[in-house]
């Protein structure tokens, strides 16, 4: 039976060492600072932005939520991230996503300033990801390093599969797993015969947004199993992954919830405090 990648004890262990370095610049006159900037009513994303809030309070940081109309014009965000920009006060910037129809997310992105960009996806900072450049990282995949780091598991010559090719999850892990010389192949939905690849996989990590998506079937015995999903099955929360029949043949898998969740939050807060210390030459 697959061993448990118990994600929310491990962010529990890093959030503790990361509110001692909150403290002490602190003592030192500075406060960690974070804008979120959330367009209409996804009930999703304001849960979302709420927990971020209690997890950054637990540190010691600070979040700032603006709250907008769903009809708000982009022209009028893109004031609202040049204000926070130019304010001394502010380290991080981002926009909980998904945005309403009206706003191009990628305009968005284009005004963020690259120093204040918490989540990594400004066009600067993801191409400096691919480069090597570890400037700032995404959450969700800089979360999945650090839970492989934590348990040992090593990525160096793995066949890696990651489902799913969005700009924050598959995409960013992708040029993190790579790095760490795994060979990477990022699936989505006009992948011809995704049983192929899957089969073939020593690690697998799932970030469709489909539940009973990865099945014991589908999987090598021994595989390593990363469900990044989220979806909400007859009221209740579930993965990606059939995780009953996948742990008898997974040789470590993540729950959910308890898995990535809480150490994409954490972090989200590792990277405001990296900002917060190169903005104060730390
Ligand atoms: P997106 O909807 O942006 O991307 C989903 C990706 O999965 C797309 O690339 C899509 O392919 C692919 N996909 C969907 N269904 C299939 C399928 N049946 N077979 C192969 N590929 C498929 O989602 P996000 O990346 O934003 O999020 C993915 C999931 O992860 C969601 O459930 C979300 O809630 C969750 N999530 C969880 C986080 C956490 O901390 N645990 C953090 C972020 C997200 P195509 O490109 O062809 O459409």
């Amino acid at each position: 039976m697959g061993k448990i990648l118990n994600g929310k004890e491990l962010a529990k262990l890093r959030a503790d060492k990361l509110k001692e370095t909150v403290k002490i610049l602190k003592n030192d006159g500075i406060q960690p600072l974070f804008c979120v900037i959330n367009i209409g009513d996804n009930p999703a994303s304001k849960l979302y932005v709420r927990t971020k809030k209690r997890q950054a309070e637990r540190i010691g940081i600070e979040e700032k939520i603006y709250q907008l109309p769903n009809d708000e014009t982009e022209e009028d965000v893109i004031n609202l991230i040049k204000k926070l920009n130019a304010d001394p006060k502010v380290y991080g910037v981002m926009v909980q996503l998904p945005a309403p129809e009206q706003i191009n997310v990628n305009h968005l992105m284009e005004t963020i300033d690259p120093a204040k960009d918490v989540d990594g996806l400004t066009p600067s900072n993801m191409g400096r990801l691919w480069q090597g450049d570890h400037f700032v990282e995404p959450a969700t995949p800089s979360g999945i390093i650090a839970m492989f780091d934590h348990y040992g598991i090593e990525l160096a010559g793995k066949d890696a599969v990651i489902v799913g090719r969005s700009n924050i999850v598959g995409k960013p892990l992708a040029a993190l797993m790579q790095e760490r010389n795994a060979t990477v192949s990022l699936l989505h939905t006009k992948t011809q015969n995704p049983e192929y690849y899957l089969k073939n996989a020593d690690i697998v990590v799932s970030a469709a947004g489909q539940a009973n998506l990865i099945t014991a079937d589908k999987i090598k015995e021994g595989a390593v199993v990363v469900d990044v999903g989220i979806n909400h099955v007859n009221g209740k929360l579930v993965g990606d992954v059939a995780f009953d029949e996948v742990k008898e043949k997974a040789s470590w898998i993540t729950p959910v919830p308890g898995g990535v969740g809480p150490l994409t939050v954490e972090s989200l807060m590792e990277q405001v405090v990296k900002l917060t210390r190169r903005a104060n030459g730390r």
